[in-house]
């Protein structure tokens, strides 16, 4: 079928090329997916999406009045797309639930590490011939307490990854997975205790109403000094400025952020000639223990891989109206 491809972004393009052939017709919008760009999708009968694009009623309506019948997540997440809406016009919704949780838990760690061991600033003081250790003093993550928030694929993969390095690992979720906890050493607690003894706090919960803000100053406040803090997840799972407040006065020493709540627009583009308009994100890169990625977590060639691959077999089966498992249906309707 003939597919309208919005934020195609270079690095996944062949790979979704590869994945089309003799099956659909790509046609490779840069644009993300808006109100305005909607009408791009004129005549196609399927649109496939990225994380920022815009999904909600108003865009669902155009595309569905342009003929579009079936929309393909090119992502796990899918709280950019309205499925109620989608539902009444008959948009058929599917997503890529598990593409690679290694690559996202294994990121996660890559932000722990770099930040605790001041990596980045080790190299760049290396490329000016500053070979002096003064402040790069980083700690052992033997014995340390990580704290995990969201035991899904990803969450249970980072738990286990930092059992390998012999961390105490406390865990929190709303469906506890008792006999994997037992298996791997880690201890189920409620959110508040992981929040308040762990050295390290990496989360894992999608962006819902429930999770938004799960951190926020009042829990912040009731951390560790000095804790760090991942998200490689959804950004608005934290209150951005609350943390800005808590890097100020000292209580979060580091934060590792692959996510931010307001990176639609900003994140996956290249703004190197623009003057940054947000000056919430400006203040964080202020901060000298705060290392921030442009959402790349999923960004390894086996993810890009099974993202393609998935995504152009969702839409096979839609096409062959065949039972599709990965299929998003609104459970309230
Ligand atoms: P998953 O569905 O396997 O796991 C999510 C877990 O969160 C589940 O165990 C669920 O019970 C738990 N949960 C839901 N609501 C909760 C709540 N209110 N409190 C505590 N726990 C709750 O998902 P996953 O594959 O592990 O992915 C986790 C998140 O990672 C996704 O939702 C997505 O937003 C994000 N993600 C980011 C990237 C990236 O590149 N940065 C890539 C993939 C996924």
């Amino acid at each position: 079928m003939k597919v309208a491809v919005f934020s195609a972004h270079k690095f996944e393009k062949d790979y979704l090329l590869e994945a089309a052939k003799g099956r659909h017709e790509l046609s490779m919008f840069e644009p993300s997916l808006t109100a305005t760009t909607a009408a791009l999708a004129n005549d196609y009968e399927a649109v496939c999406i990225f994380v920022n694009d815009d999904a909600s009623a108003e865009v669902l309506q155009k595309l569905s009045s342009n003929g579009v019948k079936y929309l393909a997540l090119r992502s796990a997440g899918f709280n950019h797309v309205d499925l109620k809406t989608a539902g009444k016009l008959g948009i058929k919704v599917a997503r890529v639930p598990d593409y690679s949780p290694y690559a996202v838990a294994e990121h996660t760690v890559a932000l722990m590490l770099a930040l605790n061991r001041k990596l980045l600033k080790a190299h760049n003081r290396i490329r000016d011939l500053n070979f002096s250790l003064d402040g790069l003093t980083g700690f052992d993550l033997n014995g340390k307490t990580v704290g995990i928030i969201g035991t899904g694929k990803i969450g249970k993969l980072v738990a286990q990854i930092m059992r390998g390095f012999n961390c105490k690992v406390l865990v929190f979720d709303i469906y506890q997975d008792t006999s994997w906890a037992t298996d791997t050493g880690v201890v189920y607690q409620d959110l508040d205790y992981v929040c308040e003894h762990s050295d390290i706090i990496s989360l894992h919960t999608p962006l819902n109403e429930h999770t938004q803000y799960i951190i926020n100053r009042e829990r912040i406040n009731k951390m560790k000094k000095n804790v760090m803090i991942i998200n490689t997840s959804r950004g608005g799972l934290i209150n951005t400025k609350d943390i800005i407040l808590g890097l100020k006065d000292g209580q979060i020493g580091y934060l590792g952020l692959d996510v931010y709540e307001e990176e639609k627009g900003l994140f996956f583009e290249d703004h190197s000639n623009d003057i940054l308009q947000d000056d919430v994100i400006a203040r964080l890169m202020t901060f000298p223990n705060v290392l921030i990625t442009s959402h790349q977590a999923f960004l390894t060639d086996t993810a890009l891989q099974n993202i393609a691959e998935t995504t152009m077999g969702n839409l096979t089966c839609f096409e062959k109206n065949i039972e599709c498992k990965n299929e998003l249906i609104d459970k309230s309707a």
